[in-house]
């Protein structure tokens, strides 16, 4: 064999938990060092060490983000109750993906992993949806009351030089009530518009951006406003010299024509629509194990994980020594993507193509009737067979060896 490709800058590794730990290492073992002279910058984000450390590792692997810009993560357990126990925590630790989304403000990028035989529910879905979450505020930061008849409610802003305005919302004459008062910042907006046009020109995918602007026309209509003062101010030129372009509607309208499209766009969404569209979207996809995430900075920090969680469940099967079948591939493409990014950051054709083609033995063992139990139950292929967790990544690396240079 050729020898390992070389790396410049490392890659910040974030190990995690469960089956999910298990796999990384099997993936490093199987399908990276022998090909990679693999360079990482690592922190163990497993719980325990997390504990042991106060939470502080993952505030230094984002930091280390923030420095080296391209990051894989493994899943984490976000610890309950249940969890406290199970590991004896010292405290309720938050989720670990909660504590580097902030440090970054970064955005959320979903996309499906597409393979022949893993048809999508909607059938004109041929190419990949990527939903962008906006991950702040509206409903999720609010503070809601349920009212008597007969009160009034206002809202009531007091400025900084204490001068006070205030709207009626609703006087509750005859009848009970609810109301609710949210709200999101100026700042934020901007940090996710300028995450989606970002992702967008580097994933060279048009960008649709929805809200009701219609009916809320001073919230929604800030978020739309936002987003085309910064497209036009900042990257009207850059969308125009890429190909692709930003196209606003309304919520219901983006709706309707994500159904009838065949894909291959990133479609920007509130953080309510996000949070429902992101299922609907994934599950019409398919299995969870064939869906990544990205989260992207406004400066352009980009940390590769899978959506999926830990696999509990698979876990313990494989703790009391039973055979797993838990689908690797989300990983797999987390890695391919932050290889591909190092590789294109730091002009390393080599280690880009060697990501590529992971990939595409990835695809092609899953095609050739090759997968895991979850795809086994979805997939439309004639002649399939349910492999282990350790034997498809086996005949990934079986696949990756067929393509030159790459024969071991
Ligand atoms: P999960 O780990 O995503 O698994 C839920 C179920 O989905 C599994 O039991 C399995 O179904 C199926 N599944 C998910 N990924 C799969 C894969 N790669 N291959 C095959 N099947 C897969 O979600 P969870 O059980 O709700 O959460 C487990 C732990 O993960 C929790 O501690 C949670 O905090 C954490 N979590 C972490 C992240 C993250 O780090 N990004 C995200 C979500 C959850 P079957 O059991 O039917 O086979
Ligand atoms: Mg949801």
């Amino acid at each position: 064999m050729a020898d390992r490709i070389k790396m410049t800058t490392p890659l910040v590794e974030m190990d995690g938990d469960e089956m999910t730990r298990i796999i990384w290492k099997m993936i490093k073992d199987e399908l990276l060092l022998p090909y990679i002279d693999l360079k990482t910058e690592y922190y163990d984000l497993g719980l325990q060490h997390r504990d042991a450390t106060d939470d502080q590792v993952t505030v230094d692997s984002a930091n280390a983000t923030k420095r080296l810009g391209v990051a894989v993560k493994c899943a984490t357990i976000t610890p309950n109750a249940q969890r406290v126990e199970e590991y004896q925590l010292k405290e309720m630790w938050k989720s670990p993906n909660g504590t580097i989304r902030a440090l970054l403000d970064g955005t959320v990028f979903r996309a499906p992993i597409i393979a022949a035989g893993i048809d999508p529910l909607v059938p004109t879905w041929t190419k990949p949806i990527t939903i962008a979450r906006h991950a702040y505020g509206d409903v999720y930061k609010s503070v809601d009351m349920v009212v008597e008849a007969g009160s009034k409610a206002e809202l009531l802003v007091t400025d900084k030089t204490g001068e006070a305005t205030s709207e009626l919302i609703h006087e509750f004459v005859n009848t009970s009530g609810i109301i609710l008062g949210q709200h999101n910042t100026d700042a934020s907006i901007s940090s996710f518009a300028r995450s989606c046009f970002n992702f967008a020109l580097d994933t060279k995918q048009d960008l649709w951006f929805a809200t009701k602007d219609t009916i809320s026309k001073k919230y929604d209509h800030r978020f739309k406003d936002i987003f085309q003062d910064i497209f036009e101010s900042e990257y009207e030129d850059r969308f125009q010299a890429a190909g692709i372009e930003y196209f606003y509607t309304l919520i219901d309208d983006a709706v309707a024509r994500v159904m009838r499209s065949e894909g291959g766009y990133i479609w920007a969404c509130k953080n309510y629509d996000g949070d429902v569209m992101s299922d609907m979207v994934a599950t019409a996809f398919g299995s969870l194990g064939m869906m990544t995430s990205v989260l992207v900075s406004p400066s352009g920090a980009f940390e590769y994980e899978a959506a999926h969680g830990t696999v509990t469940r698979h876990y313990y099967k494989h703790l009391k020594g039973e055979e797993t079948s838990t689908n690797s591939v989300a990983t797999i493409f987390a890695w391919t993507g932050a290889l591909k990014k190092r590789g294109e950051l730091d002009e390393l054709p080599e280690l880009s193509a060697f990501a590529e083609a992971l990939e595409q033995a990835t695809i092609a063992t899953i095609e050739s009737g090759v997968m895991t139990g979850d795809l086994y139950a979805l997939s439309s292929l004639a002649e399939k067979r349910k492999v282990s967790t350790e034997e498809f990544i086996q005949e990934v690396g079986k696949n990756l060896r067929l393509k030159k240079p790459f024969q071991g």
